[in-house]
């Protein structure tokens, strides 16, 4: 606000007016997203240029056409309760499903690793357990996982962590196969597991549902090869395609400096083939591709759709989640890079602005918004059911209410990244943020709002879709 009214040689309060005409309550160093942003500079006879679009412009993902697009392997996610089997499971399949006639076995900690199965099919795995690396993907706009596999230990119960992991897939609409882990050992269960699933909704295969399942165990590796044959099954579905004869795009997995090497990415190749001599755009890092490595350590000349692979030549540390992209022409790439740099440090990226309860009514009204989607936690079970069944209840035919996840218990951290990954709002009873998810809910501009009182909740959230809630200042 502050900025924008130096820029226009206006007053600062007048920004602030205008703002509140539009229904906005802002303060004098809060950010505008743009749409706010260009109404107002009108109101003073400006009109606002964004920056941003413009360099971004030259990236343009050419459309394919069907005839171009073809098969490629699954991309997979390790989810489930902390001790469940998830780095075990992970850990069994690179060590023993090393793939018939190719030397030597996964020795790289690249974040990503494939494997390939008797048949000649090939699954990729993220080497990142956990949902929380997952959503926060996610919430930096990167959508890489196709498929989850939820491990859940047959010996224990559906954890509060399992049933996030079944939020987070849910939300992000990535299919789920079941790994009912730990099947060696006396005390295992696995159908009370499933009966556990049942009764959320969650029918597998054995119980006459849809949902795919499977007995396994991350030590022997029981009904391993089986779970990845369902995987694939599952992924057979989803007619996985991309077009490997153009540049190459996808994302970044993680990154790193080495000593002797200089900077080292890990990325997965989403579009398009990689190949060393390529000059790349990830992030706010550029430069040419000198050498690729796979999981194996091998060297390699060219990466197509689904494959993870490390890559040397950058001039800087990209960011898990950031895009890369590969450009033609160096010095076009370069510029891209230094502006983000440049944007970065003025910090006029507004990269994406998050709805709060005092912008539905407005929201509404615009027409542009019709699915609100609410993170509720809460103390016991009892009010989260209530609080779940009421606001439901609140939907009209202007606007969906999703429930994207309930759980007992404080606002997390994982909480905040589900809700910036799929722009929801947070509602808390009786509960208050724990640990870091206040700090990460302001970095990323999250409303939380806490309530101790039923009819609250509900009144506020009703007078938000009509507009009529008094700002909280
Ligand atoms: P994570 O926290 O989900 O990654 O779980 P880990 O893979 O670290 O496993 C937690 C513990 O369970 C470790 O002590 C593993 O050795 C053990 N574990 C994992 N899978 C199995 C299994 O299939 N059978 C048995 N008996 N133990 C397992």
């Amino acid at each position: 606000v502050a900025e924008v009214a130096t820029m226009m040689n206006i007053p600062t309060t007048s920004i602030i007016s205008a703002c509140m005409s539009l229904g906005i309550m802002v303060t004098m160093n809060q950010r505008l997203d743009a749409e706010t942003l260009s109404i107002v500079a009108e109101e003073f006879g400006y009109e606002v240029e964004f920056v941003t679009a413009d360099i971004e412009e030259s990236i343009v993902e050419e459309e394919d056409r069907p005839e171009e697009l073809k098969p490629r392997g699954p991309i997979v996610t390790v989810m489930g309760h902390v001790d469940h089997g998830k780095t075990s499971l992970l850990d069994y399949i690179r060590h023993e499903n090393v793939i018939a006639g190719e030397s030597g076995g996964i020795t790289q900690h690249i974040g990503a690793y494939g494997v390939t199965l008797p048949d000649g099919q090939k699954i990729t795995f993220l080497d990142t357990p956990g949902h929380e690396a997952f959503t926060a993907m996610r919430a930096r706009g990167a959508q890489v996982t196709d498929l989850a596999i939820i491990v859940v230990a047959a010996d224990d119960d559906v954890m509060p962590q399992t049933k996030e992991a079944i939020s987070h897939a849910q939300a992000a609409g990535v299919p789920i196969v079941f790994a009912i882990n730990k099947v060696d050992k006396p005390t295992a269960n696995p159908d009370k597991i499933k009966e556990r699933l049942a009764s959320m909704n969650l029918l597998v295969e054995d119980w006459g549902g849809k949902i795919q399942s499977q007995d396994i165990s991350a030590k022997t590796g029981q009904g391993v090869n089986e779970l990845l044959e369902k995987v694939l099954l599952e992924a057979e579905i989803l007619e996985l395609k991309a077009n490997p004869d153009k540049i190459a795009s996808g994302t970044v997995v993680e990154a790193f400096l080495d000593k002797g090497r200089g900077y080292v990415a890990t990325i997965l190749v989403q579009a398009g083939t990689l190949r060393v001599g390529d000059y790349v755009l990830a992030g706010r890092h550029s430069g040419k591709v000198k050498a690729m490595q796979d999981e194996r350590g091998k060297a390699v000349k060219e990466a197509g759709p689904s494959t993870p692979i490390s890559i040397l030549g950058l001039d800087g540390a990209p960011q898990a989640g950031d895009k890369f992209h590969v450009f033609e022409d160096e010095k076009e790439a370069k510029q891209i890079a230094t502006k983000r740099t440049q944007l970065q440090r003025e910090q006029t990226v507004r990269t994406q602005r998050h709805i709060t309860l005092d912008e539905i009514g407005r929201r509404i009204a615009l027409g542009d918004f019709k699915e609100l989607n609410i993170i509720l936690k809460g103390d016991v079970d009892g009010s989260v059911e209530a609080l779940t069944d009421s606001f439901q209840k609140l939907s009209t035919e202007e606007i969906q209410i999703n429930i994207i996840h309930k759980a007992v218990g404080p606002i997390t951290e994982s909480d905040v990244l589900l809700a910036s990954a799929s722009d929801a709002i947070i509602i808390g009873f009786n509960v208050r943020p724990m640990g870091n998810a206040r700090s990460v809910a302001d970095k990323e501009e999250i409303d939380i709002r806490t309530y101790s009182i039923i009819y609250d909740a509900i009144n506020d959230l009703k007078d938000a879709m009509e507009g009529m809630l008094s700002p909280e200042l």
